[in-house]
């Protein structure tokens, strides 16, 4: 019996695509609380490993395991988010006509249409998720402004906000540093390091600052499996990783 089961398990997970291996008997594991950054080149599998972990992609063998108790191959996209896997793709989804106010509380009643939302009142703990919530983000004085003002850091932090409406216990998040200037990079850093702190992440990024200001476990994906994996200064001086990756 497991003590302290991983958050995410997956074991010689394998996708091809027109016999062509986009995950090569890949095996990850990430610990409860534990952020990981997953670098690596174009082309690697880190769309893809997303894309199987959350059920829109099917691995074509492998163990996929969420929390020692879910055979993630069984669940659609749908039913994963029901389980407490949460995903941000790197494109913002915000309603861009609705407050940010609006636009949490739309995530935290989950699955209605906007107006059926919108008529519906938070409960009193729904109230104080909310406030926690738009502190976290920082966006509590804007909460009455349109998302579509916001810049597109704060959009991204908005969209994070949304993530954390439905309570996740891991979080997969897809380059969330892209397009970001530097001060919103490092805001975001510091975001994660506090989301680390009552969740598990798993963070696709290319931008190293980023990941240095992360300070945390780094896994590096190359032709479809695990490259190297230890601190960002280990990875970085892994001969592996210099030829396939830092190097070109
Ligand atoms: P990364 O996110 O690391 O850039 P991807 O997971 O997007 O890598 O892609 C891995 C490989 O699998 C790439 O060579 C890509 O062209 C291929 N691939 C990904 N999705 C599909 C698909 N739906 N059909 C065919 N090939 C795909």
């Amino acid at each position: 019996h497991i003590e302290n089961p991983s958050v995410l398990y997956l074991d010689g997970v394998s996708v091809s695509f027109d016999g062509f291996k986009a995950l090569n008997s890949l095996s990850l594991c990430i610990e409860p609380g534990e952020m990981r950054a997953i670098i690596g080149p174009n082309g690697a599998g880190k769309t893809t490993m997303m894309d199987v972990i959350t059920g829109k992609t099917k691995a074509d063998s492998g163990t996929l395991l969420f929390k020692d108790e879910f055979d993630l191959s069984q669940y659609d996209e749908a039913a994963v988010a029901n389980i407490g896997i949460g995903r941000k793709f790197q494109k913002p989804s915000v309603i861009e006509s609705l407050t940010i106010f609006e636009n949490l509380e739309m995530s935290l009643k989950g699955g209605r249409s906007v107006w059926q939302a919108l008529r519906h009142k938070l409960s009193a703990s729904q109230q104080d998720k909310l406030d926690e919530i738009l502190t976290m983000i920082d966006l509590q004085d804007h909460q009455n402004n349109l998302a579509g003002n916001l810049s597109h850091g704060q959009k991204q932090w908005l969209e994070i906000g949304m993530l954390l409406g439905q309570e996740p216990e891991l979080l997969l998040i897809d380059e969330p540093a892209a397009g970001m200037t530097d001060e919103e990079t490092m805001k975001t850093a510091e975001l994660f390091k506090q989301l680390a702190k009552s969740h598990s992440l798993m963070v696709v990024e290319h931008d190293m600052d980023f990941i240095e200001a992360l300070d945390c476990r780094v896994t590096v994906l190359c032709e479809g499996s695990v490259l190297a994996e230890g601190s960002l200064a280990t990875v970085k001086a892994n001969e592996d990783v210099i030829e396939k990756y830092l190097g070109r």
